[in-house]
């Protein structure tokens, strides 16, 4: 054993069949004390650029998502599964965007969270044609009647939220903030975008998704994350076991 654990991390001790060789060449999986870690989570930088598209800030979701792979003891714990060296595409990668343009790229990483603001249209207040909101939709989502009834095509929001930040009379505001999870996504020889598997859920569902998405990679042998993200049955358990809001 090359390996000893330490808070349910990994601590390289003997370089000799060193499963590590290669990570090593890399920063980001090998801490500062010679711990490794195999999983990496990107975080789009809505906060500290201060964004004007940011719904919710991606670090607070990003740390809980850190959390729950170290209560896992993921590091240590896909570190034993996997025989011979491990190489980065057997590690777990995530993203985490503050709102739909994805800056962070979740829809090509195994597990990405995406916030979104979904709106609504208030028939009580009254809209005065401003125009607004159609400038702000880049999505062409809204139609303006003469009689000042607002309509949303929500089959193709993207829940970004724009609109409503814009509309000076309340006509179209906020329902909720929340994210969509998806699964799968990756760039090599055979690229593909992350499957949905929640478009709307708060962040206890994010993590628990997580967990039950982990725990699946560890029980196929850690070797094949990607695969075991894209099975139907897989993302159907997943979806049963959080539903959405
Ligand atoms: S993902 Fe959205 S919030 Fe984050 S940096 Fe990009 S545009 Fe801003
Ligand atoms: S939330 Fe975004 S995509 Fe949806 S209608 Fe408003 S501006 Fe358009
Ligand atoms: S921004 Fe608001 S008030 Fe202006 S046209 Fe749109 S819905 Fe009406």
């Amino acid at each position: 054993m090359d390996a000893t654990h330490a808070s349910g991390r990994l601590a390289v001790v003997n370089p000799q069949g060193d499963k590590l060789a290669i990570l090593r060449k890399y920063e980001k999986y090998i801490r500062e004390d010679g711990q490794a870690v195999l999983y990496q989570i990107k975080s789009c930088k809505g906060e500290e650029v201060g964004c004007p598209f940011l719904i919710k800030a991606p670090r607070p979701i990003a740390r809980q998502m850190a959390d729950t792979m170290e209560e896992l003891s993921f590091s240590q714990r896909l570190y034993e599964k996997i025989p011979g060296r491990i190489l980065p595409h057997q590690t777990f990668k995530m993203a985490v965007a503050g709102c739909p343009n994805s800056c962070s790229m979740p829809q090509i990483k195994d597990f990405g969270v995406i916030a979104r603001e979904q709106v609504t249209v208030d028939p009580g207040a009254e809209c005065t044609l401003c125009r607004k909101c159609l400038k702000a939709c880049r999505e062409e989502t809204i139609t303006l009647k003469p009689d000042r009834t607002v309509i949303v095509h929500y089959e193709r929001c993207v829940d970004c939220g724009q609109c409503a930040r814009v509309c000076p009379t309340g006509s179209i505001k906020v329902k909720a903030r929340g994210h969509t999870v998806v699964m799968g996504g990756k760039v090599g020889r055979h690229p593909r975008f992350a499957t949905e598997l929640v478009r709307f859920v708060q962040e206890p569902q994010v993590v628990k998704a997580l967990e039950m998405a982990s725990e699946k990679i560890l029980g196929e042998g850690g070797r094949y994350i990607y695969e075991v993200l894209v099975k139907e049955s897989t993302l159907q358990e997943i979806r049963d076991a959080i539903g959405e809001t």
